[in-house]
């Protein structure tokens, strides 16, 4: 075993020196950019192999989508343990106040009511966000919702040292999410990292994991409730909104027109392309009459919230970051945003503004407001998906599907032979990195089938012929309201009738 795991770590730390090597300049301006995340620098590059089967599974996830009863599906249910990592006396979690990394004030009391609390109120905000996702997170059962561990080996999570604390810590079969009061990228220091996590098709390499930093817990800092559903988004297969293009040129940066969108940027095709930096003043992010106004306007575009009208930035501002050129057009000369923009929005001469027109004329601009939209965008307008904040949606339909789609096949056991894990030996030797199956409501037996035998068991309870197990109980509560009814019955015949 001990074996395995040094193999895995040169492995791993070959890869990070490679990457370094390969492109000094091109990784500095990387790291700049997405400090705030920095999952494209410490995942292993989408080999050949593996690009290939992320791009069928998207094929796939986009053609169902139709075809599928979105409405009326059984919720797949995934329990979550947060994990309070600390050292003795420092900085826990639940002594947390405000403030950012080092800097941060913190009481001393580590009351674990506290930590307890502020985890299901994450999990009443992340089940709001990903309700269309058909995906809600559950305490597990056997553990505690927020795992205290104290350890004074590390200062930190850092990228250096994540993988060796999810190998020591990880519990199988749950979403394991780290806290911390920092996060290092590829050195110790205490950086801007606010989240950071693994993808899918780099479980061989890496224990499956998320960490997040005190300051952007969901519910503390009333701003930061978009950096958990991020990290999720990529545990679940996303890649962010603006795609890879700056440094893996197999998967080139996306059309203005959406052509082989399934090819290029973040191989989704109901996000519109965007430059790929979203800083430059590429949004228009202010505050207009109390209200955040978050719209894609290009470099050096113009937004006039007075009278709602957009000129996209022209062809005279490209951002020049390291050495790479991000423009405000495409390969075509397209201009980002303005596909099936009417012929009279396009300026003459468009060296300064590409176009001139009233907001509602465009119908095809980058989502300003999306989780996986780059952090500068994301502090400003990811306030999204929670009744108390922003009702509205933080991912696209097919994100939501594709997140969906990987929680079953990804992260179901390994035997799914769309799973990126698919391998007949983990089941024998490494059932940690196997995952969690998930359970889905209605399966009240828990026999990966929801049928007429679910109903009668719960027939039965409601009759109190028997008692359910906590677990029991959640996955019988099919319409989530913590109440065991009729409704309930209603919705698991509607699983087993559109199912
Ligand atoms: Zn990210």
């Amino acid at each position: 075993m001990m074996i395995k795991k040094t193999h895995i770590y040169i492995f791993i730390i070959f890869n990070i020196l490679f990457c370094i090597n390969k492109n000094q300049i091109d990784y500095k301006s990387i790291i700049q950019k997405s400090s705030h995340c920095p999952i494209d620098i410490l995942s292993p590059a989408l080999t050949e192999n593996k690009l290939k089967k992320l791009i069928n599974k998207r094929n796939l996830v986009r053609n169902q989508i139709n075809n599928m009863n979105r409405e009326n599906r059984d919720f797949l249910l995934i329990p979550v343990v947060f994990h309070n990592l600390h050292r003795e006396n420092e900085r826990s979690f639940c002594d947390y106040i405000s403030g950012f990394g080092a800097n941060g004030n913190y009481g001393a009391e580590n009351n674990q009511e506290i930590c307890t609390e502020r985890a299901l109120y994450a999990l009443e905000i992340l089940n709001e966000q990903f309700l269309s996702s058909g995906i809600q997170f559950i305490p597990h059962t056997e553990h505690p919702i927020m795992r205290e561990i104290t350890n004074q080996e590390y200062n930190h999570i850092a990228s250096s040292n994540f993988n060796q604390i999810k190998q020591l810590y990880n519990f199988p079969n749950v979403l394991n999410i780290y806290l911390d009061y920092c996060i290092g990228s590829n050195t110790q220091e205490c950086g801007s990292v606010s989240g950071m996590s693994t993808y899918p098709w780099s479980l061989d390499l890496n224990a499956p994991g998320i960490a997040i930093t005190h300051s952007s817990f969901p519910g503390l800092n009333e701003n930061k409730i978009a950096i958990l559903p991020h990290e999720i988004g990529h545990y679940f297969s996303l890649l962010h909104i603006n795609g890879i293009w700056f440094f893996n040129p197999d998967v080139p940066r996306e059309l203005v027109n959406g052509d082989e969108c399934e090819l290029r940027g973040d191989l989704i095709c109901d996000t519109p392309g965007q430059p790929g930096y979203g800083g430059g003043n590429s949004f228009f992010t202010n505050i207009y009459n109390d209200e955040r106004i978050c719209i894609y306007q290009g470099f050096n575009g113009s937004y006039n919230p007075d009278i709602q009208n957009l000129q996209i930035g022209g062809s005279n501002h490209d951002q020049i970051i390291g050495s790479y050129t991000y423009s405000n057009q495409d390969d075509n000369g397209d201009f980002w945003g303005t596909y099936n923009l009417p012929s009279y929005c396009f300026n003459e001469n468009q060296e300064d503004f590409a176009t001139n027109c009233n907001i509602e004329n465009y119908e095809n601009l980058p989502h300003a407001i999306n989780f996986l939209q780059t952090v500068i965008v994301s502090q400003y307008c990811g306030r999204r998906g929670y009744h108390e904040y922003d009702p509205g949606e933080g991912y696209t339909t097919e994100q939501f599907e594709n997140i969906r789609y990987s929680a079953e096949t990804d992260y179901t056991g390994c035997i799914n032979e769309n799973s990126d894990n698919y391998s007949e030996t983990y089941l024998i030797n490494n059932l940690q990195t196997c995952l969690f199956s998930g359970y889905y409501s209605g399966d009240i037996n828990q026999d990966n089938i929801v049928d007429i035998s679910d109903i009668t068991l719960l027939i039965n309870y409601i009759w109190e012929l028997i008692i359910f197990s906590e677990l029991e109980f959640q996955l019988a509560d099919a319409n989530l309201t913590e109440n065991i009814n009729v409704a309930d019955i209603v919705m698991i015949i509607n699983y087993i009738i559109y199912n």
